[in-house]
C-alpha cells in the first residue's frame, strides 16, 4: 500500500514497469490500438471503453478500469 502523495508516483513506476516489460511486437500493437483522436477507442490492456475527442479530459488519459496511462 502506498497513500497520499505516493500513489500517483506508485502508479507511474507501475505503468513504467508494464510497459518495459512488453516485447517489441507487443509495444508496438498497444501503440497501434490507441487512437486518442478518435471518438471513442478501447484500452489496449483491458478493453474498456474509453472517451476521446472533445470528452476526452486533458492532460494524461488514464484507463479508469486497469488505470493503464494512455496519453
Ligand atoms: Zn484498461
Amino acid at each position: 500500500m502506498v497513500a497520499g502523495a505516493d500513489a500517483q508516483r506508485a502508479a507511474r513506476a507501475l505503468d513504467e514497469h508494464w510497459y518495459a516489460g512488453l516485447d517489441e511486437d507487443a509495444r508496438a500493437a498497444s501503440t497501434a490500438l490507441v487512437d486518442l483522436d478518435a471518438d471513442e477507442t478501447a484500452c489496449p490492456a483491458c478493453g474498456a471503453s474509453l472517451p476521446g475527442g472533445p470528452d476526452r479530459p486533458a492532460g494524461a488519459l488514464r484507463c479508469p478500469e486497469c488505470g493503464l496511462r494512455l496519453g
